[in-house]
Order: C-alpha cells, then structure tokens, then sequence
C-alpha cells in the first residue's frame, strides 16, 4: 500500500504526460504508470527497430501540427526542457509514379503555383480549397483544443463567430465534413498526381473511402498556416521534454509498471494494482490507452461500472 494519489494516470503517452502536467501544475498529487521501459507511447522511437535503438522512427506521430496550436508547448514549458523543432519547406513532397512531383509548401500559394506546373487548372481549383480549409480550421481547431463535450464559452463563441463569417462556404464545408476523402480529392482536382497528393494526406488520418474522413484535410489549412514542426530527435525528443516537465512540476512517472488491474470501488475506479503486486491508490483514475484494454483491466465482476 502506498501513499494516496490525486490521480493515478494509466500510460506515459503524450496524453497520460499532458493531463499529469496540467494537474501537477494545479498543485495535485499525481503519478503516471507507464508498461514500456520509456515514455511517450506512440510517440516514442526506438523500439520499431531493435538492432537500433536510437533510430528515430516513431510507430505513429512525426511531427508537432496540432500541438503547436494547443497551446501545451507554451504551458509546460516545453522549450526550457529541451524541445527544439525544425520546419523543413516544403514539408512534403508527393512523387508520381511517372515522374512529376507536387511539393507541399508552407506557403499555400506557392503550393499552388508548384501545381499548376503539372496542371493550372488545379493550380487555382488549391487557392479555392484552401479558402474552404481555413474556414474549416477556424471552425473546427477551437473545438478540437477544447472539452468537446462541454465547450467553454470562449471556444463556442470562436466557434460561432467562425462559423458566421463564413456562411457563404456552408454548402462546400458540409460536403467536405460528410465525404470521403477521395470523393472530395476527385471532385476538387483533375490530375492523378493531385488527387494522390489529396489522398496521400488523408490517409494518415484514416481510411480514404471512410465517409466524414475528408474532414482530414483541414491538415492542409494547419500546415500552411502553424508548420509542421519536426522535433529535433524525434518525436522522443517531445516526449522526454514533456517527461522532464511533468517531473519537475512534481509528477512521479513510474516506467515498466504495467497495470494489471484498476480497481473499482464503491461505483468508482480508486486506484491500480501493477503486475509486480503494488497498488497505488488514487481519487481518480485516468486511463489512457485504448477503452477496450482497459475495460478489461476493472476489477472483476464490477466491469459494469463506467
Ligand atoms: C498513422 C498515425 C499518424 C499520426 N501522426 C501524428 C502526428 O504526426 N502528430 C501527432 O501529434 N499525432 C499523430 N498521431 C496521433 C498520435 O500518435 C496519437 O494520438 C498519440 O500518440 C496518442 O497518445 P496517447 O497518450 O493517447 O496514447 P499512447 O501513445 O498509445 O499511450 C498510451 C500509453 O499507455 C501505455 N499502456 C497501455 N496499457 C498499459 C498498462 N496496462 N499499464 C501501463 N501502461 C499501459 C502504453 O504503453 C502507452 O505508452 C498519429 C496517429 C496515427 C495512427
């Protein structure tokens, strides 16, 4: 039995470390317990490649984008505590199977014009979907860094106020966040090399053919308009900076600790119990990795407690 914890924080992916940064900064009593011998879950490097253990290849995330608008860099401090980034441009580059490349710029007109090399009427067909992109980006990123069920009042009035500027776009945005993403790509360009370049994009989000997935590109707007931003290291790098963070504002991080079993008490869950037998005990419990793992980890026979 071990000291009572503000919150017990299954899994030292980025979501675990940023919810234990936020709560050690509001001065609660927090410890994350992490499976793997290393934080940062899907955004850690090195275990793809055993014979090389510092190759810098993550299972799943490259690159900052949507954490660069969040805010959790400037929060936690991330920078002090090592984060570098690099915005290569362009940031991608789409090669055609014939030759031709479209280069992804962060500078959307220049993007544009790269197109309009290999087809000018897509050249001008991007300018016009990155109009619509933006006025997704701006409708769809405040609600995306907010509690999506329970927006604040700030991000309902961003998300209003977005949303009536661009009324005009109403019919294009609904179509785009009810597509599929090659639907949209076909619909919007005539060239293989674009619609593969579309679709290419899309694909890092989901499904192609998955109907809704064209919301996807609303990558487009926040690439052109926040970078990309490579960590220097890797996406380790992050990890390790919000691990030193998260340390330093007083979490414990506990790493190969698998948790064998959360414990449900009275209705609610009050605590962990690792594979080697320890049991931590917390008023709360967030658990990071997926649902269905961690269903399964309840306290037997008290599962049906949400
Ligand atoms: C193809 C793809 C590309 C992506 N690209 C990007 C990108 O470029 N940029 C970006 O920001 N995001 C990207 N993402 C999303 C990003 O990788 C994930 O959303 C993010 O890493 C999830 O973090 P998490 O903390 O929720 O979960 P995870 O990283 O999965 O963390 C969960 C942690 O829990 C641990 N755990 C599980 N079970 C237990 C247990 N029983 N006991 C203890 N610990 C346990 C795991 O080991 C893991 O460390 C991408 C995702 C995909 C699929």
């Amino acid at each position: 039995m071990t000291d009572l914890y503000d919150a017990v924080i299954v899994g030292a992916g980025h979501n675990g470390m940023a919810a234990a940064g936020y709560l050690s900064r509001a001065g609660k009593k927090v410890v994350v317990v992490e499976r793997m011998a290393k934080v940062g879950g899907m955004t850690s490097s090195g275990y793809m490649i055993p014979e090389a253990p510092d190759y810098m290849v993550t299972p799943c995330a490259v690159e900052l984008l949507f954490a660069r608008g969040s805010g959790i860099i400037e929060d936690l401090e991330l920078t002090r505590h090592g984060l570098t980034t690099i915005d290569p441009d362009p940031s991608y580059a789409y090669l055609h199977p014939d030759g031709q490349s479209i280069a992804l710029f962060r500078d959307y007109k220049r993007t544009a014009d790269d197109i309009a090399r290999i087809h000018p009427g897509d050249g001008k067909q991007y300018l016009k979907f990155m109009e619509v992109m933006d006025a997704m980006m701006d409708i769809g990123f405040p609600i995306m860094m907010a509690e999506p069920g329970r927006p604040d009042f700030k991000t309902l009035s961003k998300l209003i106020s977005s949303a009536v500027r661009n009324v005009k776009l109403k019919d294009q945005l609904i179509a785009i966040s009810k597509g599929t993403a090659d639907q949209v790509a076909c619909e919007w360009f005539e060239h293989p090399a674009t619609i593969a370049l579309l679709n290419g994009i899309a694909a890092g989000a989901g499904p192609v053919d998955d109907d809704g997935n064209a919301a996807a590109y609303m990558i487009f707007a926040v690439t052109h308009r926040l970078g990309t931003g490579k960590p220097v290291g890797s996406l380790q790098a992050f990890a390790n900076a919000m691990a030193s963070s998260i340390t330093e504002s007083g979490a414990e991080i506990l790493l190969n600790a698998p948790v064998a079993e959360i414990l449900i008490e009275d209705g609610a869950a009050k605590g962990v119990r690792l594979s080697d037998g320890r049991v931590l005990r917390g008023k709360t419990v967030i658990a990071t990795s997926d649902p269905g793992r961690h269903f399964a980890l309840t306290t037997p026979a008290r599962s049906n407690v949400a």
